[in-house]
């Protein structure tokens, strides 16, 4: 049947039908928000290049994850941590005293029914600011994957809920999975970066996280960008090693990949919606050229279509204010 008896716009008419016939809506159960842990007390560094996102001690951080919770609706976090010195493998994130395992002992002993993610990765804490021990100039894969599941170990311990390796080395997420279990965290599931992409899009992520490599790039370990086919490879070889959980990082830029990776694998998909992504969107917000919030929710909407069961986003806090205002307005209406 064609026009004139099929009308498409029949079911457009007004907001009911609209509202009926939506295929897929974001809600804050799908959001993680990331945050960015840094010693010190009374710390809030705005990042420039990110606005709203700041560099937080852990006291003011159970501020900002309280407010989080209770306003935004969101029980997600991502936590990275920038820490007080660096070495040349990152074996200091490997310590209790590190400061992403002391803040989340903080959350937890503060904040209920918080779920949080820790990313696992040497960027951050190495001088070179590569994401492992190098060697020859080099990522040395397999060395890498001892302090990547030491740092996981300490991070489980601490009580996170979920482990994220970023750093792409090979056989990590088998190598983590068996330090886990041999210690008893045989329940904390891992949400692999599977099909990391080397992309520009990380640039404020790295004023953010103070993790820019001092030499050459990441597109020893990182994807090519250019690939699809390698990415559903990546995820596949995750998935054989243990993961619960695979990722497509950056977002938008990959949305056919979300897609890929959806149609041809059964298991729940997250995508990061990046710093790039979210700076893009500020910096035209900032100027006065968009209408804000709509992007973000068209964004939002656009990788839950693609695939996605959950994102990680920048958006995360203000998505949840928004949501919470608009039922707090219906429900007055
Ligand atoms: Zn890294």
């Amino acid at each position: 049947m064609a026009f004139p008896q099929t009308r498409l716009r029949r079911l457009r008419q007004n907001m009911i039908f609209r509202d009926m016939i939506r295929e897929t809506e974001v809600n804050c159960d799908d959001l993680i928000m990331p945050y960015f842990v840094c010693p010190g007390a009374k710390v809030r560094n705005p990042i420039n290049s990110m606005p709203g996102n700041y560099q937080l001690s852990i006291d003011m951080l159970l501020v900002e994850v309280k407010e989080l919770v209770e306003k935004a609706g969101v029980n997600k976090i991502l936590l990275f941590g920038i820490p007080e010195a660096k070495d040349d493998t990152g074996k200091l994130a490997c310590s209790e005293h590190a400061i992403v395992p002391k803040a989340i002992r903080a959350l937890k002993r503060e904040i209920e029914d918080l779920l949080i993610v820790a990313d696992v990765c040497n960027c951050e804490y190495t001088s070179h600011g590569h994401c492992g021990t190098i060697v020859d100039g080099d990522v040395h894969n397999d060395l890498t994957i001892q302090t990547l599941s030491a740092q996981s170990l300490v991070l489980a311990q601490a009580g996170a809920d979920i482990i994220a390796p970023s750093d792409m080395m090979d056989g990590r997420v088998a190598a983590i999975r068996r330090t886990l279990d041999e210690n008893g965290f045989f329940n904390t599931p891992i949400m692999a970066y599977s099909a990391k992409f080397a992309s520009a899009f990380y640039g404020p992520f790295r004023e953010a996280a103070d993790s820019a490599p001092q030499f050459g790039d990441r597109s020893r370990y990182q994807m090519d960008p250019a690939n699809s086919d390698e990415a559903l490879r990546e995820v596949e070889q995750d998935i054989l090693e243990g993961a619960d959980m695979v990722m497509v990082k950056p977002a938008l830029s990959y949305l056919d990949v979300i897609r890929r990776v959806k149609d041809n694998f059964n298991i729940p998909i997250v995508a990061y919606n990046v710093s790039g992504e979210f700076s893009m969107l500020k910096a035209a917000a900032a100027n006065g050229w968009i209408d804000e919030k709509r992007m973000i929710r068209e964004i939002l909407t656009s990788i839950k279509r693609a695939g996605a069961d959950v994102i990680i986003s920048y958006h995360a806090k203000e998505f949840g204010e928004m949501e919470n205002r608009d039922l707090l307005s219906t429900a007055v209406l």
